[in-house]
């Protein structure tokens, strides 16, 4: 018998929130982020269910040879670019186009002398201060990508780092767009600006927001970079991670639960035993008022998560009892709830799912 923790990944959901992105900003190529294993999904899984994407973008340069061995023949971006001259080479060999974010990666591609074609994202650095050239150094890294005869098109990018709150204290995208908009005076090339928050909030920058590319990750995965919630974007969940009650305690007022005995019952109690830890990937700083679906009912969790067991309040569930379904997360429990009653956010839940959980594939209907 398989222990009974599983993740079920809705690949329906996943092709639903790609069409959202693209609704979003009409007439848009999309780049469907697959980095980190999509997400946690599965890169496999991130091939299939963005197939109507224009392009698959992720980070890891074997993960990128990988998807041409499965057979994706659009477009593949590598979101850092390329690390050494072995890359350059892959480039062109397997048409997989890059970032350029350093005058080292322009020189790895000067003296990699490749029969090319190959095309670039260059990236300006616009305030986020994390990759890309300066807005006054990017003409001239642009002349000289240009002047490399395998380079065909050169896209202009950058990327926000606060597109999910319109208007930040510290830096606004309007103050990005401004210094971008400098930096890519007169040059030519397409413009690829938005992650998923430029995307979600692409209305509500209309006509400040021109973007040929977007480039769409957390929300393809029914999260959001926040602001409203993924319900409210019209997101659905990609990843439902479920598992049963496999013990049952009955406590009386003053025992207390779990390592550190950190949770001390001020009232008889029943308490349920999940399989489900934080070497599943479940977050261990998760605080006894994070949310939990037993049976479809809201609890929340008390004591300590460990590390192949978590333990949840069942008092107002009295059915609840060996084999009860539990939700951790997805179908009927958002992520990003999780998420936030753990102190992070839906992005490292779902990439932090551990090798091994079970992973079934299955619409989210079955779930809710
Ligand atoms: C990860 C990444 C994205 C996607 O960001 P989300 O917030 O998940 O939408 C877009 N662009 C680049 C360069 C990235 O590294």
């Amino acid at each position: 018998m398989p222990r009974p923790l599983t993740a079920t990944i809705h690949l329906d959901s996943m092709a639903h929130n790609l069409a959202r992105a693209r609704a979003c900003v009409p007439g848009a190529r999309a780049w469907a982020v697959v980095k980190a294993n999509a997400y946690g999904h599965g890169l496999e899984r991130g091939m299939r269910a963005f197939a109507d994407a224009d392009g698959l973008a992720l980070i890891e340069p074997d993960n990128a040879l990988r998807l041409r061995e499965l057979g994706w023949t659009k477009p593949i971006l590598l979101l850092e670019g390329l690390f050494d001259a072995a890359d350059a080479a892959m480039l062109a060999a397997h048409r997989i186009d890059s970032t350029v974010h350093t005058m080292e990666q322009i020189v790895l591609l000067e003296q990699a002398a490749l029969a090319g074609p190959i095309d670039i994202h260059l990236k300006m650095n616009t305030g986020m201060n994390r990759l890309g050239f300066t807005p006054e150094a990017f003409a001239t890294a642009y002349a000289r990508l240009r002047a490399i005869a395998a380079v065909r098109d050169i896209t202009l990018m950058t990327h926000f780092a606060n597109a999910d709150e319109l208007e930040h204290p510290r830096l606004t995208i309007g103050e990005q767009l401004a210094r971008f908009a400098s930096g890519a005076a007169g040059l030519a090339g397409l413009r690829s600006l938005s992650n998923s928050g430029g995307v979600l909030h692409h209305d509500a920058l209309a006509g400040r927001l021109t973007t040929d590319w977007i480039r769409p990750g957390i929300m393809l995965y029914g999260g959001t970079p926040g602001g409203k919630t993924a319900a409210e974007f019209g997101l659905l969940p990609t990843m439902t991670l479920a598992s049963e009650i496999i013990g049952i305690q009955q406590i009386e007022a003053g025992d207390s639960v779990g390592y550190g005995s950190r949770f001390v019952a001020d009232r008889a109690m029943r308490i349920g035993i999940v399989a489900c830890g934080y070497a599943d990937g479940y977050p261990r700083h998760a605080g006894p008022d994070t949310p939990v679906l037993v049976a479809g009912q809201r609890s929340t969790l008390v004591g300590r998560v460990s590390m192949d067991m978590l333990t949840v309040d069942l008092s107002a569930i009295p059915d609840a009892c060996v084999g009860t379904p539990v939700v951790l997360w997805g179908a009927g429990l958002p992520i990003d709830e999780v998420a936030s009653a753990a102190g992070t956010i839906g992005y490292e839940l779902m990439c932090a799912l551990a090798p091994r959980v079970r992973v079934l594939e299955g619409p989210l209907e079955h779930h809710g």
